[in-house]
């Protein structure tokens, strides 16, 4: 395998630290709303690298943390917390939001075919480790108490800026008209360990430390859970690419500080997804999640497919008018999949010969649009019916759209659920000749084929989503 490592900015061979095994690593939700889809785009990308991991062979470990405490809404240590504003909002106890935005992650995710990690943790569940490891970098001269707040000294680092792409002028902080410097700080990136006493409203989660009792900061959940589970060197960390700095730079810094050496490999960013104004967010313009979609009649899987036909390093902007084209794609492609003749036996061989295939092109950095090209290849390869399905069932280890499996909705519905696979195949392949026809603004021919079908009791519709059929 390949992968691009933010790290060295090279794509790289795959190593893992100890043979056929992958520790890997994911920053999770901040739970206090919903996840949009961008999100849900970072998520389905990791899920996919990490199904891809296994697909190839290897025995991978997943751990993600639950952000339930001390994330400001501010990457500066400045802002309001956000698990704080949630509860403020919905009058609820912070607790309660995060139970409540756990669930609705993990049933989002479910919806979208994400697999759950092997190991969640929330960061509530692991004050004491944070404490100790606060403890050690006070003891190695790594962090500061000022304030009453302990600080990370970034001065002490050989290199802070490890993704060494940070512009100076982004990195300002606490420059904002908003936000008032914190003049607790040596240096303007040393960042909080344990707050006891913030300028910002307190949260209402406190522990007792042996700096008074308080609350972490945000950045230090990730390197403790990470440890906790996978031990002081991991082979992938994932996230966003939002994370990179200030999150991911300075979970590094924390992290090698306290270990003495090296701590993760590769660093696997995904980019963002974009609305057409720009950045997606909670709050401005309309709140894109995974029930919204529903609601406008989406399956959620039709979204997955959506993300996958882009590669993961390029933002990608969301229109629905490209979900609509979407939705056309993983219908036809479900129905021609659901119309292959099932008699007989796979060929292990050939099945065989298909998996290296798509390990090979999916596995150089995870080019997800290369494994759907694959699946219409696929299709239209020279081989058996039950082949045909067996190959596309094992590249969907990876892809993760349930190609060979009927839902309850097609299966009551009509469409190839109720009608002769060959009888299927055979209209979608006019429907095929009436697309290109009408490309080449062959009206009449496009007309005469949509008028032979009827004549065959086909009832053709044009819709935003593509041509949809019922029988008379
Ligand atoms: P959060 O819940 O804010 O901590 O974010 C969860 C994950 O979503 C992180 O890995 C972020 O990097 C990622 N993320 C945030 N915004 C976007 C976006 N617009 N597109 C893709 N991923 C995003
Ligand atoms: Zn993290």
């Amino acid at each position: 395998m390949r992968l691009y490592n933010s790290l060295t900015k090279q794509v790289e061979d795959f190593v893992p630290n100890v043979e056929g095994k992958v520790g890997m690593y994911t920053c999770g939700p901040t739970v206090y709303h919903f996840a949009h889809i961008g999100n849900l785009r970072t998520y389905i990308m990791e899920d996919v690298l990490e199904k891809l991991l296994r697909y190839v062979g290897y025995d991978v470990k997943r751990v993600m943390n639950i952000t339930d405490v001390g994330h400001l809404s501010s990457d500066a240590d400045t802002g309001e917390d956000k698990m704080l504003k949630g509860a403020k909002r919905e009058h609820k106890t912070v607790m309660e939001i995060a139970k409540f935005y756990t669930d609705a992650f993990f049933s989002d995710c479910e919806k979208l075919n994400i697999k759950r990690p092997d190991v969640v943790e929330p960061a509530t569940n692991c004050i004491p480790e944070f404490i100790h490891m606060i403890e050690v970098l006070l003891e190695k001269g790594y962090a500061y108490k000022a304030g009453d707040n302990v600080y990370f000294d970034t001065s002490k680092l050989k290199e802070y800026y490890v993704f060494g792409n940070q512009n100076e002028d982004e990195l300002l902080v606490g420059v904002r008209d908003d936000v008032t410097e914190d003049t607790n700080k040596r240096n303007k990136n040393d960042f909080v360990l344990w707050f006891t006493k913030s300028k910002f409203e307190d949260q209402a989660l406190k522990w007792d430390s042996p700096w008074g009792t308080g609350y972490p900061g945000w950045h230090i959940e990730c390197s403790c859970i990470s440890m906790k589970h996978l031990g002081e060197k991991m082979d992938i960390h994932c996230g966003g690419v939002d994370n990179i700095f200030p999150h991911h730079t300075n979970e590094i810094a924390q992290s090698e500080a306290y270990t003495g050496h090296k701590w993760c490999n590769y660093w696997f960013h995904a980019h963002h997804l974009n609305d057409e104004t720009g950045k997606m967010s909670k709050s401005k313009g309309e709140f894109l999640t995974v029930s919204l979609l529903e609601e406008k009649g989406y399956d959620p899987l039709v979204y997955r497919l959506f993300t996958l036909q882009s590669h993961y390093r390029k933002p990608l902007v969301f229109t629905y008018e490209a979900l609509d084209q979407a939705a056309g794609t993983y219908k036809k492609l479900k129905n021609r999949i659901g119309s292959i003749p099932a008699e007989g036996e796979a060929d292990a061989q050939a099945v065989k010969e298909w998996h290296d295939k798509f390990a090979e092109a999916v596995g150089n950095d995870v080019n997800t649009a290369m494994g759907l090209t694959l699946v219409y290849d696929v299709l239209k390869a020279d081989i058996s019916g039950a082949t045909k399905r067996a190959v596309i069932a094992d590249f969907d280890r990876v892809l993760g759209l349930k190609l060979t499996e009927k839902t309850e909705k097609e299966a009551g519905e009509g469409g190839a659920g109720d009608i002769s696979p060959e009888l299927a195949a055979h209209i979608e392949e006019m429907i095929e000749k009436r697309k290109a026809a009408k490309k080449e603004k062959n009206f009449a021919l496009a007309d005469e084929i949509r008028a032979q079908l009827a004549d065959e009791g086909v009832i053709l519709e044009d819709t935003r989503e593509g041509t949809k059929y019922h029988l008379k």
